[in-house]
């Protein structure tokens, strides 16, 4: 019997359709070919990209040369524009502004065939510090209200360029899952007086059935009512509402944890496609109290086809119980 699971926070409901009972196998992974040709974001091509906005590179080295380890660039195409003024303005009963925003690319690596699943923990705690660098300068810019640092792996996923980067787009309005997430949370706490992401970690780590991994931080997990199959969600166990807030410690752990995740749905899908993000509170939002950042990460093994487009259902055909043992029970 397929079943109806209602998020917690946000109240969306989501079919999960276990008759179906997908299996890892069940999933194409799609290793993403080498594509091979010039890549503007190796090593020696620093002046085909735009110009650096961070770095962490070798003493001595000059900006937009060899020696770096990571770049921060702004996306050659961007999404939004960071010259201007927002322009509110009302044409008859409709509301518009200038598309105003931040669009950058973190390059990862200088190792054009690595992966997150494959590259050390240290390189992963750079690109984690590099978010929170890049976050801590973008947030004093009065024009945006938030952040969204996300990565999209593989062709499928949305990436247009196999080298490993990630990317932050800085808008001048809250999105509408943020938003979302934002009002669930904050009618929980309204009622009960504590943070619905606390809840679950607390609930997740004690019945277990949907725990994937867990270290001294941080809890991943299979959502329960998870839109699609093997979503996955890294949370820190302690109240947390912004990301570019955390300690050493807490980015070391973060780092062990999605390496390992990585490596899990890696194992268990065959290297999929993939989105990750981080959802973290909106810029400028002062009461901490009821929001915690984490992270979402999304296989790309099923289509959001006419059903989910026209009802806003998601059908999901692997319980994300049965997700978790997959991933918990890999050997990585
Ligand atoms: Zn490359
Ligand atoms: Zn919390």
């Amino acid at each position: 019997m397929p079943e109806l699971r209602k998020d917690p926070i946000i109240g969306r409901w989501v079919i999960i359709s276990s008759e179906r009972g997908k299996r890892p196998t069940d999933f194409q992974g799609s290793l993403p070919g080498k594509k091979g040709g010039f890549c503007p974001f190796d090593t020696g091509n620093e002046q085909t990209t735009p110009p650096e906005i961070l770095a962490y590179r070798d003493n001595g080295t000059a900006p937009n040369t060899p020696g770096w380890n990571l770049r921060v660039v702004a996306n050659k195409f961007p999404a939004l524009q960071i010259e201007g003024e927002l322009n509110k303005q009302g044409e008859g009963l409709f509301d518009k502004m200038n598309g105003i925003g931040a669009h950058e690319v973190v390059i990862e690596t200088p190792e054009h065939g690595e992966t997150l699943a494959s590259m050390s923990e240290g390189r992963l705690e750079d690109i984690l510090w590099a978010f929170r660098d890049r976050i801590l300068d973008l947030r004093k810019d009065q024009r945006f209200r938030y952040i969204l640092v996300f990565k999209n792996y593989g062709e499928a996923a949305g990436a247009s360029l196999e080298h490993p980067h990630s990317q932050l787009i800085a808008t001048p309005i809250i999105p509408k899952r943020v938003q979302e997430e934002m009002e669930g949370a904050k009618a929980y706490y309204s009622y009960k007086e504590r943070c619905v992401f606390c809840d679950i970690v607390r609930q997740e780590l004690n019945q277990g059935v949907r725990l994937i991994n867990e270290n001294e931080d941080f809890a991943a997990v299979a959502p329960f009512a998870a839109r699609f199959p093997f979503e996955t969600w890294i949370l820190p166990k302690t109240h947390d509402p912004l990301f570019e807030d955390a300690q050493k410690h807490e980015y070391v752990s973060l780092s062990r944890i999605l390496r390992d995740i990585l490596m899990r749905v890696e194992k268990v899908l065959t290297n999929p496609p993939y989105n990750l993000i981080i959802h973290n509170s909106p810029l400028r939002e002062t009461d901490g109290r009821y929001y915690h950042w984490h992270i979402e990460l999304m296989p790309k093994l099923t289509r959001v086809a006419g059903f989910e487009w026209g009802s806003g259902f998601y059908i999901n055909p692997t319980p994300p119980e049965e997700a978790a043992k997959f991933l918990r029970d890999a050997i990585v």
